[in-house]
């Protein structure tokens, strides 16, 4: 056997298994691997021909018409290939189909290659039975090939940017070896090779871009960061729209409390009031909800850790739970082992907001009976385990829908009964932060009959040294606490670009007899301070446009002997921002709406005569 064939024979080996290796595979229906299909059949039947070219020099002379259309379909192959080739360029190029384009190139392509067998070709025999063709259907043929090339090399150069990718990699493999191959065979014209660059170039697009795996990973990839970004943008959204309406929340409660402690206000107006200022609680509520929500998702979410009076967060819970219930027909009824230990470390904040998400839905979901709070405790070592059960004689829950309970934006069975408000959000947010402190919820139910939700939390007791000094200041704030803050004769500046919100922190101010003054820019701000104006306090928003507080609070500090205590006041109420504003160096925090309490901290701390 003529050892020469053992070359394209061997290359034909390697289509075929190109070709079964990427159609047995699952692939993603573009534009792109349609073409580059064609592209490795196309070259399979160019080798297959290549190879049948030896035998048809040896027919030549007794079969010159047969033997003349194998060279020339060896031509036309040649001319088909790369115009696919040119194809798939364009389509990596461009996004958009052409369907027009697309036509005519079809029709071009086509009538070009019939040309071909219309044209006269010879074959020069080269002593023994090898040759090669010659004639106007050759020249034309590589004249035809040439122009297609060079197209794609125009289209690579009007879209550069996109074409300096590893995409392009298989082309310039095309442009260098094809080039090689041309030069080798004016040399040696009887050297076929064309089809093997081909072939070369097709399994070189195979391992680099055309694997339909690493294609499928790639697209993975490329939905995964599209979804990563959707979820930034939701978040962002969430938390800009959170921050957006803590804004006018806080001119609304602000101006509600104030008007419950104004005298001549009627008592029958109060009562407005007081479902005003509830109202707000419940926007609150759902805006702190969404945050929650939105920082979970972003991975943001945090458990801070501190020593928190256990007894306190209970008379709390207790507290805002006979609030809730109001004059709906109710029994409440509570209890906690008298073992548990009253200061506990942990995120007191998080367990009570867990535990109040649970009082809340069963006060919301229990027309008449019964709602039932008890905390139960195991106690070991250095730990204590809380055992939470809320309990009630409420509408009850499905088995069915057990499992979808903790599904954010989930309600179930309340279809119909749109009068109870609710966003689904609460166990949602109840479920991740109880698995994020280290334990675990769980729900009994019977349909039409009531609930039970237990949470089992683990917190560290808090004792020696510690607990004594903690037992300590309680009974200094306590004293405290009695006392009516007056802070006449001191001077408060508070910085606002929202006039609204001057005006709620002048009329929260006002009960403490200070000096108020308001600033609505940072730059107004310094330009008091280096005129020489003294103040106890300043109260500095940070969202400000031009200068925000955290860059007016830099320029402060660089006002020498400056050392007022300055509290930022933002509706930025992320868990942590607390600690990243005092980190800046901010002496305290104050979020927006203003809470009362939280003002008196403040206003304790710094204006105490
Ligand atoms: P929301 O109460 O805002 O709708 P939650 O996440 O707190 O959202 O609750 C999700 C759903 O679980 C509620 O819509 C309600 O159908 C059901 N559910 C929660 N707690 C109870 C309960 N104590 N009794 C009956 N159904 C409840």
């Amino acid at each position: 056997m003529n050892t020469g064939i053992y070359f394209p024979l061997s290359a034909i080996l390697f289509s075929l298994l190109l070709i079964f290796a990427y159609f047995s595979k699952e692939k993603i229906d573009t534009e792109e691997t349609h073409v580059y299909g064609w592209l490795i059949i196309v070259n399979f039947f160019a080798l297959i021909i290549e190879l049948l070219c030896s035998w048809a020099s040896t027919i030549y002379a007794t079969y010159p018409f047969l033997s003349n259309c194998i060279y020339k379909t060896y031509l036309a192959c040649l001319i088909l290939w790369i115009s696919i080739f040119t194809h798939y360029i364009y389509y990596l190029l461009y996004d958009s189909t052409n369907i027009k384009l697309h036509m005519i190139y079809k029709y071009i392509i086509l009538f070009g290659i019939i040309i071909i067998y219309f044209l006269p070709i010879e074959l020069v025999l080269l002593g023994g039975k090898t040759g090669y063709t010659t004639g106007l259907s050759v020249y034309y043929s590589y004249y035809f090939a040439g122009v297609l090339i060079f197209v794609s090399i125009l289209m690579i150069l009007m879209n550069l940017k996109r074409a300096l990718t590893k995409k392009f990699l298989p082309l310039y493999f095309l442009i260098v070896f094809g080039s090689i191959a041309t030069i080798l065979q004016i040399f040696s014209p009887g050297l076929l090779i064309l089809s093997y660059i081909e072939c070369f170039v097709v399994s070189v697009m195979y391992h680099t871009i055309e694997n339909p795996d690493v294609k499928t990973i790639e697209q993975l990839n490329q939905a995964k960061d599209a979804a990563v970004k959707a979820n930034q943008a939701k978040s962002d959204f969430l938390s800009s729209m959170s921050h957006e309406i803590r804004t006018p929340l806080n001119a609304i409660c602000g101006f509600s409390n104030s008007l419950l402690e104004n005298d001549g206000v009627s008592e029958e107006a109060k009562v407005d009031v007081k479902n005003i200022i509830m109202a707000s609680d419940s926007l609150l509520d759902l805006v702190n909800g969404i945050l929650d929500i939105s920082k979970i998702e972003a991975n943001k979410l945090e458990i801070i850790e501190t020593n928190y009076n256990f007894y306190k967060i209970f008379d709390e819970l207790v507290l805002l739970t006979k609030a809730r219930i109001g004059d709906k027909p109710l029994e409440f009824k509570y209890s906690y082992d008298e073992s548990i230990p009253k200061y506990l470390y942990g995120d007191g904040m998080r367990v009570k907001q867990v535990i109040l998400n649970l009082l809340t839905n069963s006060v919301k979901y229990t027309k008449e009976g019964f709602v039932e709070f008890r905390v139960r405790s195991v106690i070991k070592d250095n730990i204590v385990r809380l055992i939470i059960s809320v309990e009630d004689s409420g509408i009850g829950i499905k088995q069915e829908n057990i499992e979808k309970l903790f599904t954010k934006f989930e309600r179930l069975g309340v279809e119909k009964e749109t009068t109870t408000e609710g966003t689904g959000l609460g166990l949602a947010i109840t479920k991740k932060l109880v698995e994020m402190m280290g334990g675990k919820v769980s729900v009994q139910s019977i349909y039409g009959q009531g609930s039970l939700f237990t949470l089992s939390i683990d917190q560290k007791i808090v004792s020696g040294n510690e607990l004594e000094k903690l037992l300590k200041d309680e009974a200094t704030e306590v004293k405290a606490s009695d006392e009516v803050v007056d802070a006449s004769g001191k001077r408060v500046l508070v910085v606002d670009d929202n006039q609204l919100n001057l005006r709620v922190a002048e009329r929260l101010l006002k009960a403490y007899k200070c000096d108020i003054e308001c600033v609505s820019s940072g730059s107004e701000c310094i330009t008091k301070i280096v005129n020489g104006e003294n103040y106890d306090l300043i109260l500095l928003d940070d969202m400000m446009p031009k200068m925000s507080g955290s860059e007016t609070l830099i320029k402060l500090k660089e006002i020498d002997n400056f050392n007022i205590p300055v509290c930022v006041l933002t509706a930025n109420a992320i868990t942590g921002m607390r600690e990243e504003y005092l980190s800046k160096g901010f002496n305290d925090y104050l979020s927006k709406p203003i809470v009362k309490e939280e003002l008196n901290r403040v206003i304790k701390k710094y204006l105490k005569k």
